[in-house]
Order: structure tokens, then sequence, then C-alpha cells
């Protein structure tokens, strides 16, 4: 049977510009293509046709050739005659074979199909591609610090269970040496075509995950390509950090399946309670025993600090219980900004019953009763 004219066959004309020669092809791809029609012998000579046309058409070098000489310009071998049609029918699934050389048409029919049949785009090999990289899952775990490793930081190593590639099958998820099966779900396309009123869904074959083929599954991870791992992760953790912080760990959750990229790790903070202070946002809180002389006279205390050393705070003659004095800078670190909260002393004046006291402080206490004034003001209004 003679050949047919390459114009004719892509339905444009001899001058048609080579925009319109890939518009045609696409159109008529997405009409023939063999994944829309299953089984339909004709379609698959209609669509290695129209490749083979576009083939050369698309080439301006090879459209010249074919302008001046017909079909006769590759008789030799060249242009359009090497054109592997396995190779085509393969990488979109109806077969097992790899990519031919130096036959850049793969890339086109992805740019053309890709979008249409949401196929994944690079890495890999043309057969892997087929099944859908997934990306890992997320590991969350708690880590419990103390105070004092909330305030400096510190670095903390983690046994993280985690999925990783399966070292036997390299995360194919099939026995090494078992040999494939066209999938009998899909007849090996990879797809399941299905229609949707006027229009073609194609969706990947759950049986084979996209691949066109089943093969005996993996016994070291039982086809799911990756395996359970526990790995040393070490993190180091700011210093500020407080209960509920989340910490990521780029790309040290589960490893993806098929190439995917693998999941974060997020630390979540539990800050221990500490026996001394208590914290509220940035600030920290101590509360400081004073009696009643202090109270009275006022006096100067040596606080301790969650850093380990201690800061000389005055206590102003006259202070109620209760009043707080704040001693800036000596708080947490700021988890998102530079610079530190307050502490804050919360004074609690300790007063003892005069049953306590010896008898020289009941008489003491009685001369200083004529001193001390009843207060003016009896009674007011609650704070
Ligand atoms: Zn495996
Ligand atoms: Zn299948």
């Amino acid at each position: 049977m003679a050949k047919k004219d390459y114009y004719e066959v892509l339905g444009v004309s001899r001058n048609a510009s080579q925009d319109e020669i890939k518009k045609a092809y696409r159109r008529l791809a997405r009409k023939y293509h063999p994944d829309l029609n299953p089984n339909n012998k004709e379609a698959e000579e209609k669509f290695k046709e129209i490749t083979e046309a576009y083939q050369v058409l698309s080439d301006p070098e090879k459209r010249k050739m074919y302008d001046q000489f017909g079909h006769a310009a590759f008789s030799g071998g060249a242009g359009a005659e090497n054109i592997n049609f396995e190779d085509i029918f393969s990488h979109f699934g109806r077969g097992f074979g790899g990519r031919g050389g130096g036959f850049d048409i793969f890339d086109e029919l992805d740019d053309i199909l890709g979008g249409f049949f949401g196929r994944r785009r690079g890495g890999g090999t043309r057969t892997e591609e087929r099944r859908r990289a997934q990306k890992g899952e997320d590991i969350y775990q708690t880590v419990s610090i103390s105070l004092e490793d909330a305030y400096k930081g510190t670095t903390i190593s983690l046994e993280v269970p985690r999925y990783v590639v399966c070292e036997k099958c390299a995360g194919t998820g099939n026995e090494p040496g078992s040999q494939p099966k066209v999938c009998p779900e899909c007849q090996g396309t990879g797809q399941i075509v299905y229609n949707a009123g006027f229009m073609q869904i194609a969706q990947t074959c759950p049986k084979c995950q996209g691949q066109g083929y089943i093969q005996e599954p993996c016994k070291e991870c039982n086809g799911r390509g990756l395996t359970l791992k526990t790995e040393t992760v070490k993190v180091r953790i700011p210093p500020g950090v407080d209960n509920g912080s989340k910490l990521r760990v780029p790309g040290k959750g589960h490893s993806g399946r098929f190439g995917g990229a693998a999941g974060d790790l997020w630390i979540i903070i539990n800050v221990k309670p500490h026996p001394l202070y208590t914290r509220k946002g940035d600030n920290l809180y101590i509360k400081a025993n004073i009696n009643v002389v202090e109270a009275i006279k006022g006096t100067k205390l040596e606080v301790p600090l969650i850093d380990g050393k201690t800061v000389e705070v005055e206590i102003p003659a006259g202070i109620q219980s209760g009043e707080k004095i704040r001693v800036a800078g000596k708080g947490m670190p700021k988890l998102k900004s530079s610079g530190y909260g307050d502490l804050f002393v919360i004074v609690n004046v300790k007063i003892p019953s005069i049953n306590e006291l010896s008898k020289k402080g009941k008489k003491l206490v009685d001369e200083l009763e004529k001193e001390i004034p009843k207060p003016e003001k009896r009674f007011e209004k609650a704070d």
C-alpha cells in the first residue's frame, strides 16, 4: 500500500506553519491515542501514521527533504523510518520496552498528552514513571524537655521509626528477579479509561498502580517499597521553645513511594513544669517570701535565675503581700525575635501568729501595736 501524504495525514496545507502542524497533531493524537482506544487496531494504525507524519513535518530539516523528495527522502533508513513504535507504545503502556535512542517525540508527547492524561513528568525510567510518586507521610513526635533546656536550647537525639526505601527492591516493591506480567485489570495500559458524558476520563489503574504490569511483591517489604527502620535523628531545639511549639525537620518523615519526596518530622515540644518558676509566655514568675520586718523596712534579695545565676532585687520598704517586682530581661528568650522576657518576683509576706513568738517578741508586738496606727480606711472595693 502506498504511503499517504504526510500533509494529508495531518490534514494541513503544504505551507502550514510549525504551529499549525503541532496543533493538528495534538488534536489527532488525542483522538487516536491507544490509551483512549483500547484494543482498537484501526486507531493504533492511525496513531502510528500521524506520529510518523508529525515526526517528519515538525522537523524543518526533514520537512524540507520530504517536500523535495517525498517518501523517497527517507527510504535509506533515515528520518521517519527509524521510529520505533514499540517504544512509543511501551511508553504509553503497551509493553515493557525501554526508550529508543535519540527520539525526542517522547518529550513532545508528554507535552501534548501529559496534561490530558495527568501523567507525572521527569525522573525515573519510562516504565517506573507511570507509577505515581507518592509523598511520604509526616511523622509527629512529642519531646519533653526541662525549662532550663527550653531556656538554653539543646540538641536531642531521637529514635524515629520511619519507613525508608526498601534496600532489597530499591523501592519498586517487586521481588528482584521475578518476571513482570501484563496487568489483567488494565491490559497493560496502566490506566482505566471510562466515559463520562462526552468526556473520556483516564484513571491510574488501582491494581498495578499505573505500572501496566504486576510482579511478585518483594518479600522484604511485601510490595510496599518501604521498610520500617528506626533511625537516630539529631534535632536542634532553639532557645525559647514553649509547650506546643512545633519544629519541622524536613525530609525526616516517612520516605515517599515510587520516587516521591519524603515527608517531614515534626517535633512537638512539651516543657516540663519547673519546681521554682512559672512560665507565662516569655515571662517567668517566682514567689519570694519575706517576713513582716522585711516588709516594713524593705530588704535586698538574691533571687535565683533560670540560667543558674542570681540577681540582687531591691524590695522597697512597706511592700504589700502580692506585689510584683519586675526584673527586666531575666525571663525566657523570645523564640521568634531577639531579646528576653521578664522575671517577676511576687512578694509574699509571711506573718507569724503571736503564739509563735518568744516572750520578748510578744512584748515587742504589744509595744509595736501602740506605734502602728489602725488603717484609716478599713474597707474598700476589692481588686
Ligand atoms: Zn522491597
Ligand atoms: Zn493495571
